[in-house]
Formats: structure tokens, sequence, C-alpha cells
């Protein structure tokens, strides 16, 4: 029999308590981010309980962006039935970005994948003679879709698997379920459950309140499962008097309650982790040799982005501005972009559905370096992204279009330069006499919505002696798409002769990947999602140069 020492991979589930939106997806890649530091392989699950396929047809308002990653999956819960998923949970951008690993589509778990495979094999007769039941056929069908990541050749030293949502949630029982008979089986050298919770700070008794950690560990323990480890969520790092307390309820030594204060550079989190002590915990608690971390290149990159020293303004058209997770790897690649020369950024979000007049956003973009004009979808908030992409051509801002803030600096320019009035996206006026932006061919017949966009990476061909083959420096990219729409090559030819050129092709010549103006400092609009590509120790090309501009911009601005 195998030593279960030497077995691999060693399980860390994370799990999380107390409320969402503390920064489960961060320390999970921070933990991740411990095993790599002394050279561990990693692989990381994230379980979502909520019953959609996959994200791809949420309102980003619900949970954040959607990422989209390079390789799209053909999910077949059983023989004839096929969905594509290339469109996965946004925690994933943050996986990518602190592993540097691109992650698999099938590495995102949603109850609605399991239900729907067991539901679809019950009537092929898969359980004949059976009640079809939660425990154990969609128990087991979550184990065994944790296993089939897990035999991905080559097996990681570490699977890290991320429960969404907080314990006691109905829809996350069965995933709980499923985590304890794994931690059961497999015991304690091999498994080791995070438990993620928040220890607020009362300021009227200055004190740190333990109480509702103390009641979800507990739910946590009703489920059959014990924390090895608690990782609290705080202002600040907590007192040896709360850890006590902590550790105390959770039946764990004192040195196994983790803080995870507010620090002002995400990227520090596997520091801090790595200051308390957690990786040698997890490593000893696993019998891995006890190695010593290379933090060197990591730590460098953080000092990065805390020297920054000048702040640059850039501004963010469009309509889902009210949740910054909205556009995260966007905030992300603009953040990682402008540390890369010293500089901070101040995003400015502007609700175009309100600002959408030519002298209220003139006035918003009075102040700004620069502007993203971000992806979506849909009639609301266009008109505004229109004019603030028209107001950026005529005051020559720097801008970047992304997908369908590509698609309407098109729409901006063939009705201000080319005088074609009513020139529109067929996404909104199907009727417009300028269809600079229509539905591909292939999309014309589709009537689905889940997974049917042009999604994930397609080789871009980058045009020779255009400002973008400038910022690349090669001739071929591969990047990452969700689209539906895209830029009509005949009207683009009569746009490059009043200096709206097209840049990047896709292999085939036919569809276009990007546009560029000749005569501005930088505008530039891009079908795909550079954001996703990029890594805070390689930001992306185009943010790089988007940001480059910018700080030009700002110097010419402070000066007038
Ligand atoms: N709505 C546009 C399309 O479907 C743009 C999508 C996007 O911004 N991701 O083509």
């Amino acid at each position: 029999m195998l030593d279960s020492m030497q077995e691999k991979p060693k399980f860390v589930f994370v799990t999380g308590g107390v409320l969402s939106g503390i920064g489960k997806g961060v320390t999970t890649a921070s933990i991740a981010k411990l095993f790599q530091f002394r050279g561990f392989s990693v692989r990381i699950i994230k379980i979502d309980p909520y019953l959609n396929i996959d994200p791809g047809t949420l309102n980003p308002i619900e949970h954040g962006e959607v990422f989209v990653t390079d390789q799209t999956w053909t999910f077949r819960p059983v023989d004839g039935f096929e969905f594509t998923i290339s469109e996965i949970d946004l925690d994933f951008g943050t996986y990518e970005r602190f592993t540097g690993m691109d992650v698999h589509p099938s590495q995102n778990i949603t109850s609605g994948q399991i239900y729907l495979s067991v539901i679809l094999e019950e009537r092929k007769g898969g359980f004949l003679g059976r009640t079809v039941q939660i425990i154990p056929h969609i128990t087991d069908r979550i184990k065994q879709r944790i296993w089939d990541v897990v035999e991905k050749d080559p097996i990681p030293d570490i699977l890290l698997v991320e429960i969404g949502g907080t314990v006691g949630d109905i829809e996350a029982m069965p995933f709980l379920e499923a985590v304890r008979q794994i931690v059961r089986e497999l015991g304690r050298a091999r498994t080791a459950v995070v438990h993620v919770t928040l220890v607020p700070y009362i300021k009227s008794v200055g004190e740190f309140k333990t109480k509702p950690t103390q009641h979800s560990v507990r739910t946590l323990q009703s489920l059959g499962l014990q924390p090895d480890v608690t990782i609290c969520r705080a202002e600040s790092r907590l007192p040896e008097s709360a850890k006590e307390k902590i550790a105390l309820f959770c039946n764990i030594p004192n040195e196994r309650v983790i803080s995870n204060p507010d620090i002002p550079v995400i990227y520090q989190l596997p520091l801090s982790f790595e200051e308390e002590g957690l990786g040698d915990i997890l490593v000893e608690q696993f019998g891995l040799e006890s190695r010593t971390p290379n933090t060197e290149s990591w730590s460098k990159m953080v000092e990065s982005f805390e020297t920054a020293n000048e702040t640059i303004v850039i501004a963010m058209p469009g309509k889902y501005t009210t949740l910054g997770d909205s556009y995260k790897s966007i905030n992300q690649a603009l953040t990682d972009a402008a540390a890369a020369y010293n500089a901070r950024i101040e995003i400015r979000w502007i609700e175009t559905e309100e600002r959408n007049t030519d002298e209220c956003l003139k006035e918003d973009l009075s102040d700004v370096d620069g502007i993203l004009l971000t992806p979506g979808f849909g009639e609301r908030g266009v008109e505004g992204m229109i004019c603030a992409a028209s107001i950026a051509l005529k005051s020559k801002i720097p801008l970047l279009g992304i997908c369908y803030g590509a698609q309407l600096s098109t729409v901006a320019f063939a009705r201000n330069v080319m005088n074609w009035k009513g020139a529109h996206t067929t996404e909104v006026d199907v009727d417009s006499l300028y269809p600079v932006v229509d539905l591909m061919d292939e999309q014309k017949l589709t009537e689905d919505k889940g997974g049917t966009m042009r999604l994930g990476g397609h080789d871009v061909r980058i045009i020779k002696g255009t400002k973008l083959h400038d910022l690349y420096g090669t001739d071929m990219a591969h990047e990452r798409f969700r689209h539906r729409y895209h830029l009509i090559g005949r009207y683009l030819k009569k746009m490059d002769e009043k200096g709206l050129k097209v840049s990047a092709v896709d292999s085939t010549g036919r569809i276009i990947n990007a546009v560029e103006l000749t005569d501005h400092p930088f505008w530039i609009g891009v079908q795909y999602h550079p954001e996703f590509k990029s890594r805070p120790d390689n930001p992306h090309p185009l943010y790089l140069g988007l940001i480059r501009a910018a700080l030009e911009y700002n110097k010419m601005r402070v000066k007038k």
C-alpha cells in the first residue's frame, strides 16, 4: 500500500462564514502562492452553488465580472448533450493573476452542471430501479468532478477547492457533505479545511468581536467539518486575546488562527500569511518536505505597487458602475500597468445612463487622463458611452475601447467624422442606416443565449505599421474573446480613408479584431479582452500603452 504521506494531491478546502465578499478568492489564491513559493505545484477548483450552468448569462452586478478562459471546454453531461464553457467565475481571474497559471473551465463546478448531469443520466436509465437522491447521487457526482480535475496529467501536489457562498447556505449543503466525505476518506494528512470568517471591530467599545466567527465555526462543525485553520478578515491584525478566544472555540492551537488584515495591495496577502506562519503550518500538516519559501521576486513586485508615487485618473464610462467587481480584471490590469510606471490609478466611474449629454460628460472628462470604454451588452447607457468616445476623439484624451467599448467608439467615429447620422450597432438599433457593428454570420441563427458567443482564446494577426504593432512588437498574438457582434469590414474600408485603421484581424482575415485612429495620440479599440491576460508581474502591452499615453496627457493637462 502506498504511504499516504507520499500520495498526491493534498487537498485544501476553503470555506467561508459570516458574510460573502470577504475575500475568500484572494485567500485561496494566496494559499496556493504559499505552496508555489516552496516549489509545489497547485491547481484550484471553485465551486459555485448556483443553478446556472456557468455565469455567462449573469448580469455582472450579481456576482461581478464574468471571467473568460483561454481554453473552451465542451461539457457533456451525458451523450447527446453538449455545452460550450469558457465563461467562469471572476475568482479565477484572481487565481490566474496570483499563480501565473491558466485555468481550465472544468475547474469551475456549479450546482447547475451537477444536477443537470445526474437528472439527464436518470432519463437515460443510469440509475434504473433506484431513487435518485442528493446523497449519494449528487454528492458522488461532485466528488467525481473534483477527481476529474485532479487526474488531469500532471497530477498537482496540492489541489485547492474554494466553496462559494457561506456555510449554512442551503445550496452549498451537498458540496460541504462531499467535502466531509473526502476528508473522512483521505484523513487529515491529506486534507485541510481552512475557514475564512469576518471579525468586526466595534469602535464604540474598542473591541474585536469574535461571536460571528464562533457561530459560523459551529455551523461548519454541525456539518461534520472541523477547521484546521481559521482565517480572520479584520481591519487590522488580531490581538493575541482575540486569537486565543477563536482558537478555543475552533478547537485549534492559537497559531492556526491567522489574521487577514486590510492591506493596500492585495498581492501582499501571501506575504502576510507567510509572516503568520501559514505556509509552514500546512506543509507540516501534510507531511511535505519542509522547504524555504522563495518570496523574492513576488516581494519585489509587491514593492513596485507600494512605492508608486504618481496618480492618474482613468474614466470608466459604462453602466455596471455600482459594483467595483463588475470590471475586476480591467481594474486590476490598469493597476498592474500603472505600477510598472510607478503610478497609481484612480478610477472615475461614470454612470452613462444618467450622464449622457455632451455638456455633462465634458465636465466629467475635464480632469481625467484617459478613458477606458467598457465592455457590455444592450441598450442601457450606450448613448453616454458613444458621447464620451466623441469627446475623446476631439479633445485627444487617450482612449482604450474594450469589446463593446471598441464597437461604440467606432460608432462615435462614424457619426462624428463620417457624418453617418444614426450609425449604430444592430444590438441597439436593428434598423440603423449605417450598421457599422452587426451580428456575425454564425450568430444569426443562434437562439440560445448561454455559451453561444464567440468565446475563448483565438489568434490575432496584428498589422505591420500600426500603433498596435508597436505596442505588441509582434505580428501574432493570442487573446480572449466574448462577443456576438463585430465591426463590419465594408464600413471600415470607408472609415480608413478618414483615419480609422484596422490594426488587427483574426487568422482568416475576416473578423476585425482591432481599430485605431492615426490622428490621435492613443485611440485604440479591441474586440478582445486583454485584461484577462494581464499579470501583476507581466502587465498587458495595451494597458501599458494606455497608461503611458495617460501619463503624457496628464503632464499637458496639469500644465494648462
Ligand atoms: N455586446 C457586444 C457583443 O456581443 C460586446 C460584448 C462585450 O463587450 N463583451 O458583441
